[in-house]
Formats: structure tokens, C-alpha cells, sequence
């Protein structure tokens, strides 16, 4: 378990492995805490008028703030403004589907997100401005890179608790893991964080990716109303490969998301879709014979870039779950 840094006035940190920082809060000046509020204020306004909240760099990197313009996201992948000790934002950046990430940011065993360094020394001016941002206890915003210039940004974060040996930050995603204490973690708690992470990233990302890769198109239907569709899971979320990534995603609107979820739909690995034998003999209206009946048959539109295609191993294993509900 990791050691507390000792908050004794004087006291030196130590140098533990990964240090929470319980420390002295130290007061935010003007300029700083100006800074954020505009900056959240604006993704407010920009994210909410996007159907995925997705915001596009062009749109939210020229700030300004009492007549000057600041830039929001660094080309480093960590932002700091000049007269700021604390950094003001922190990035993932835009992979196209098969390229390895420069950084693996990924969940640490208590459940928070972790945030590499920029490379390895701990003394490089960008480390120690996401360090001062985690002493201040300052909420920054996370931009992840979804497509090119264009992010899903996530805020308030806070950076937690540093892990100097492992190069790496710990991010609380949401206000509600600031209340945690990381030293006296339950199984229970630790659960709740890691739920509460992978809910506030990966479920947002994964529709984000989901429906860019469909270009905003069921795969079923091809309804072509972004606010109408889903990222529907091909091996469920509770199946231990069932991963919030691309090809085990398909973009489906809201009816056949829950239809493919309820084994009235079902995709064969060649991607072609049939409706449950039962659903097929009975009589109602338009939606179950146009929304419904006349899919079977058809097949899925999958995306253009072969990386984004659903995994066919996890389509058969889908479609055996379907044949068993016939
Ligand atoms: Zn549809």
C-alpha cells in the first residue's frame, strides 16, 4: 500500500514509490482560476452543441481571458501557460486504427487513470507542471484524440497521486473520486472507481469511435441520425473479452441496438442479419415489419478502414448466443 506523504509543515516529501499526495492546498491566484472557468465554460458550450460532445482544437485552442489568447491544447501532450505553474490541460493523442499510442495511458490496481510523463525525467518542465497541478489540486481538462484536431475532452480531472518509478500520474475523472481515500481502499470502493473510470472514458470513447467509424450510421438500418444511434458491444460488457474498442462495437440506432442486445437480431460472422423465427411469424405494424421483419436478410455496413471491422471471432461467439435464444 502506498505510504502517505506526510502534510507536517516542513516536513520533506519522501520519495515513495507512488506518493498520494495529501499535502497543504495551496491558494490558486486570479489569473489561474480565471483561466479554467473560461476554459470549462467553453467546453460547456462547445461539447453540448456536438451530438457526441466531441470538440474540435480549431474551435477550443484560442482562448481568451482579459484581452489575452490563450492556446488550451499543447503540442506536447501537456499544456502549460506561461506565468502558470500548474499545467491547464493534459492530452491523449489521435492514433489511426493499428498505430501503437506514444503513451499507454491506462487504469491502474486502484481503479484511477494514469497519465504518463512526458518521457521519463521527472524534472522536465512539463512533469513538474502537472506535479504543481496535483499539489494545487487545480481541475484541468483531458483531451482525448478520437480523430484528427478532434478530442473528446473530459473536465474537471485532477490529478491524485504521482508514481515516480512508473513515470505516471494518477487522474481522478470525475469529482466524486476526489473523495476517496487511495490509502484504505475496500474491494468494494476500489470496484466503484474503476466502474465510475472506465464509465466517464471508455464508455464515452468507445461511442465516440464507434460512431465515427460508422460515419453515423446504423449498420442494420443505415439511419443516419448520430443522436438516434449507439455503440452497441458485439461480446457484452460483462464477457471477459467484451472491451469497449472498435471491432467489437457496431454503431446501431436505439431500436436495434436493444434488438441485437435482446437476441431478436443476430449477426452471422459473414454479417449477415437475421431476425429470431418468432419475430418473423408475428403480425403487428410498420415498426416490426419495416423496423424489425425486413432486415433479415440484409447484411451489416461496416466500416471502410479494415481495422475498424467487427472481430469475427466475436461475432460467431455472438451469433451462438442468438441460434441458442431461437
Ligand atoms: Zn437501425
Amino acid at each position: 500500500m502506498a505510504k502517505r506523504v506526510s502534510d507536517a509543515p516542513g516536513s520533506r516529501r519522501r520519495g515513495t514509490p507512488r506518493s498520494c499526495y495529501n499535502g497543504p492546498v495551496a491558494m490558486v491566484g486570479d489569473r489561474d482560476a480565471a483561466l479554467r472557468s473560461t476554459l470549462f465554460a467553453r467546453l460547456d458550450a462547445l461539447a453540448g452543441t456536438s451530438v457526441d460532445r466531441t470538440v474540435r482544437s480549431a474551435d477550443v485552442n484560442k482562448l481568451e481571458v482579459d484581452g489575452r489568447t490563450f492556446q488550451v491544447i499543447g503540442q506536447s501532450g501537456i499544456r502549460r501557460v506561461a506565468g502558470l505553474d500548474a499545467a491547464l490541460s493534459f492530452t491523449t493523442v489521435f492514433r489511426a486504427p493499428g498505430a501503437a499510442r506514444p503513451y499507454e495511458d491506462g487504469i491502474g490496481p486502484d481503479g484511477l487513470l494514469r497519465y504518463k510523463y512526458r518521457g521519463t525525467d521527472p524534472d522536465h518542465a512539463d512533469n513538474r507542471a502537472l506535479r504543481r497541478a496535483m499539489e494545487l489540486r487545480v481541475p484541468m481538462a483531458y483531451f482525448v484524440g478520437v480523430a484528427p484536431g478532434v478530442y473528446m475532452p473530459i473536465w474537471p480531472v485532477y490529478l491524485v497521486a504521482e508514481d515516480r518509478a512508473r513515470h505516471e500520474f494518477s487522474v481522478a475523472v470525475d469529482e466524486s473520486q476526489l473523495l476517496v481515500d487511495l490509502d484504505h481502499l475496500t474491494e468494494d470502493r476500489r470496484r466503484w472507481v474503476e466502474r465510475t473510470t472506465r464509465a466517464r472514458l471508455h464508455q464515452e470513447q468507445f461511442r465516440v469511435l464507434v460512431l465515427r467509424a460508422y460515419d453515423g450510421t446504423c449498420a442494420m438500418c443505415r439511419l443516419r441520425h448520430p443522436e438516434l444511434l449507439d455503440a452497441a458491444h458485439i461480446l457484452r460488457d460483462t464477457h471477459p473479452r467484451g472491451l469497449p474498442v472498435v471491432p467489437n462495437g457496431l454503431a446501431l440506432c436505439k431500436i436495434h441496438h436493444a434488438a441485437y442486445d435482446q437476441n431478436i437480431v443476430g449477426v452471422r460472422p459473414d454479417l449477415g442479419i437475421e431476425v429470431r423465427a418468432d419475430i418473423l411469424r408475428e403480425v403487428d405494424g410498420p415498426m416490426l415489419r419495416h423496423g424489425l421483419q425486413e432486415m433479415d436478410g440484409g447484411r451489416l455496413v461496416v466500416p471502410r478502414s479494415r481495422y475498424n471491422h467487427p472481430d469475427a471471432a466475436g461475432l460467431a461467439e455472438r451469433y451462438e448466443d442468438f441460434r441458442a435464444a431461437g
